[in-house]
């Protein structure tokens, strides 16, 4: 069968030339300035220009609502109550026109649980309409089939899932397995690309394996880990919850066999890049392969409920950034994200891996140290540094 020839959904312009995406397949490339011209775009004033960072981030998490009634205990977002400043469903659409005025091509929206929203198919239409791809992270413990078809506009849904079966939890709390388990299978029925999120601690390290075993019987298109955090409520049990260092050296070769002995495509977020270079992987790949850790303030930014505009959703931002098309250049908040390089501390100074990992993730550095600019505590090397360990 003939591979289906991309089609250029959208493209804007970078320093280096500019970041095509397409929809099917589904992907967003770096291309140089031959390149974009190539395409037909013409000379851009960017182009003249010398930054380090993006001139808007490629995809933007967005909490549409704060309201759950889920009332998991390490939940990153602090969700229970619907906010007091909520935004309404005019001034979401602003926000998001604006984003995509800005260039960013993925939403990936999430709460709370967003279907809690009764506008929430209107939001989605308007993502849609407008050029921005929305993609889904939820519970999977409410859907409806009016929900299912809602999520039949996404580019991809995730069922945050810790683990199955009697080790299924979601953030810390136990669920009703079934009830992801029917929404995961009514998802793949629907034609909806599904994945699933899960949070990787201390408690369900041991069962990761059964996870990707189950995601591959049910044909899901990937698992995405996620190192916990101590954010929201999740700061209350970090220390219970918080991975062992031996854990963070084995994930990664872990995860790998795991992929390969049951052909399920997995992911990890950007704080697990510490347990990846761990291995000395060849830094051309990677390099390659575009792999990339703390992004905050460039490829990444984050939409709380009331409209409150940080580097990520894991690291709290006072700033108030009234006009992000115009803060995006100059917020101290995201300018100190695109610093982590310059400001780095030993052993990340001279680490080989530096301009990739970008010192490890700034929510756990951040709740250990209070520094914004500290090593991550839990990277084996920077534990083994302060350790005195020699490698
Ligand atoms: S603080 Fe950085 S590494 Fe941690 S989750 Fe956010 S972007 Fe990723
Ligand atoms: S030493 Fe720093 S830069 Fe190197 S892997 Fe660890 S956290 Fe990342």
């Amino acid at each position: 069968m003939m591979k289906p020839e991309p089609s250029i959904h959208r493209a804007r312009y970078e320093t280096f030339g500019g970041i095509v995406s397409s929809i099917s397949p589904p992907f967003l490339a770096w291309v140089d300035k031959d390149f974009m011209i190539e395409l037909g775009y013409e000379d851009s004033p960017l182009w003249k220009q010398e930054r380090n960072y993006l001139s808007a981030p490629t995809e933007v998490h967005f909490s549409v609502t704060n309201q759950c009634g889920q009332g998991c205990e390490g939940c990153y977002m602090d969700s229970g109550k619907a906010g007091d400043e909520e935004l309404s469903t005019d001034a979401l659409k602003t926000h998001f026109k604006t984003l995509r005025d800005m260039g960013v091509f993925h939403v990936a929206l999430g709460g709370g649980e967003a279907f809690n929203r009764p506008d929430f198919r209107e939001i989605v239409s308007w993502c849609k309409e407008i050029g921005l791809v929305p993609n889904l992270t939820c519970s999977g413990q409410i859907m409806s089939e009016d929900d299912i078809s809602i999520c039949k506009m996404m580019g991809q849904v995730n069922i945050s899932l810790d683990g199955i079966n009697e080790h299924y939890t979601i953030n810390g709390r136990k669920g009703d397995f079934k009830k992801a388990d029917q929404a995961i299978s009514a998802l793949v029925k629907a034609g909806v690309q599904t994945g699933i999120n899960c949070v990787v601690s201390g408690k369900n390290y041991p069962f990761l394996e059964e996870l990707v075993k189950y995601a591959s019987q049910k044909k899901l298109n990937e698992v995405e880990f996620l190192r916990y955090k101590p954010s929201g409520r999740g700061k209350t049990q970090y220390a219970d919850y918080r991975l062992t260092q031996n854990m963070m050296k084995e994930f990664y070769p872990r995860l790998l066999d795991f992929s390969r002995k049951y052909k399920q495509e997995v992911k990890m977020d950007c704080s697990f890049i510490p347990s990846l270079v761990w291995h000395k992987p060849p830094l051309e790949e990677l390099e390659k392969l575009a792999v990339v850790g703390c992004d905050g303030g460039n490829m990444l930014m984050s939409v709380k409920s009331n409209g409150l505009y940080a580097g990520c959703s894991f690291v709290e931002n006072n700033e108030h950034i009234a006009d992000i098309k115009e803060h995006w250049d100059s917020s101290v908040h995201f300018n100190k994200f695109r610093s982590l390089t310059k400001e780095a501390e030993e052993p990340c100074r001279s680490c080989d891996y530096l301009e990739i990992c970008r010192c490890g993730c700034r929510a756990v550095a951040l709740h250990a140290t209070k520094d914004f600019f500290a090593p991550d505590p839990e990277c084996p090397k920077v534990y083994n540094y302060h350790h005195k360990i020699l490698e």
